[in-house]
């Protein structure tokens, strides 16, 4: 597998406030069959120089998956351009930030690799009768106080820990190829109800439905564009929002505040709190929870120990 690519713009680009500089934040993915990334791989690097594209990209044999940041004024021209990359990619679903104010990305990386999330499975064990079947937000709602549905966190632990549908289900794993593995038994106990699968934007459930589908479960659906879509679906119909706390995000941002509530503490201090920061000491770089007052005692860096090491380098 080859090919990284980065670069960084010129500073004005990252200018949020001139309008002519405005940028939101988008992500989609697809799984469908790509016979030569590389030729793909090529296109979409044009499409990021000429459009400005700052953002992280996947491609593989099994799909395509974008985050990316992106000027607004850009946004319908970039996602003709995405839909005409290949026949599969028409109408293709686009994800856009419930939080814009900040930038998700500054730099640029696409990388041709062998999955577009490391999963463990061997594809050829995803059964093609299986589909998935997906939910919008009203329907989320409603199965949300229905006893017969179960709701499961597909994320790592430290993504629920700040923000989650309220009553979902964590397997409390950090890995999401370890949860893919120990998911079938897990769930063993709720297999005669609804199960209803979530992540950050769809991507992780994609895969999950149809691996314990073919694991005999039956009644499996996940969220449409997962958190970030179902938000925006709730705010474009007014609809209830049942998510509480921050969706944890991927990039520069580390967080999209969605409610106001605090649902963890500091790592510290056990003060209320749910800002991560990455540990600057590169040879920890522990993410962690740190509260505004211990931030101006430890800087950023987890522990005492860590900031010794540090300034004694
Ligand atoms: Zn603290
Ligand atoms: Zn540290």
């Amino acid at each position: 597998m080859s090919g990284i690519c980065n670069f960084i713009y010129n500073k004005k680009y990252l200018n949020q406030n001139f309008k002519n500089y405005l940028r939101i934040n988008i992500s989609l993915y697809k799984y469908f069959f790509i016979e030569n990334p590389e030729i793909i791989k090529k296109k979409i690097k044009n499409l990021c120089y000429k459009r400005k594209i700052f953002g992280r990209i996947y491609i593989s044999n099994e799909g395509i998956n974008i985050q990316a940041s992106v000027l607004k004024k850009y946004f319908q021209v970039i996602k003709k351009n995405i839909s005409s990359l290949h026949k599969d990619l028409k109408n293709i679903h686009i994800n856009i930030g419930i939080d814009n104010s900040r930038i998700s990305f500054n730099t640029l990386r696409i990388k041709v690799k062998k999955k577009i999330i490391s999963d463990g499975l061997n594809s050829i064990l995803l059964n093609k009768n299986f589909s998935n079947k997906y939910l919008n937000s009203k329907e989320v709602n409603n199965l949300l106080y229905n006893k017969e549905a179960v709701f499961i966190d597909m994320r790592n632990n430290y993504e629920h820990k700040i923000g989650h549908f309220k009553n979902a289900i964590l397997m409390n794993t950090s890995i999401f190829r370890i949860q893919l593995k120990k998911i079938c038994n897990y769930i063993n106990k709720y297999k005669k109800k609804k199960i209803v699968l979530y992540c950050t934007g769809g991507i992780r459930c994609e895969k999950t439905s149809l691996w314990i589908q073919s694991n005999g479960y039956k009644n499996v659906y996940q969220i449409r564009g997962g958190i970030i879509g179902y938000i925006n679906d709730c705010i474009k119909k007014k609809n209830s929002i049942n998510f509480i706390g921050k969706n944890f995000v991927f990039d520069l941002r580390l967080y999209e505040t969605i409610t106001k509530h605090i649902l963890s503490n500091c790592n510290q201090c056990h003060r209320k709190s749910d800002y991560y920061v990455n540990c600057i000491n590169n040879n920890c770089n522990l993410l962690f929870i740190q509260c505004e007052l211990c931030s101006k005692i430890y800087k950023s860096f987890c522990s005492k120990k860590c900031y010794k090491e540090f300034h004694c380098r």
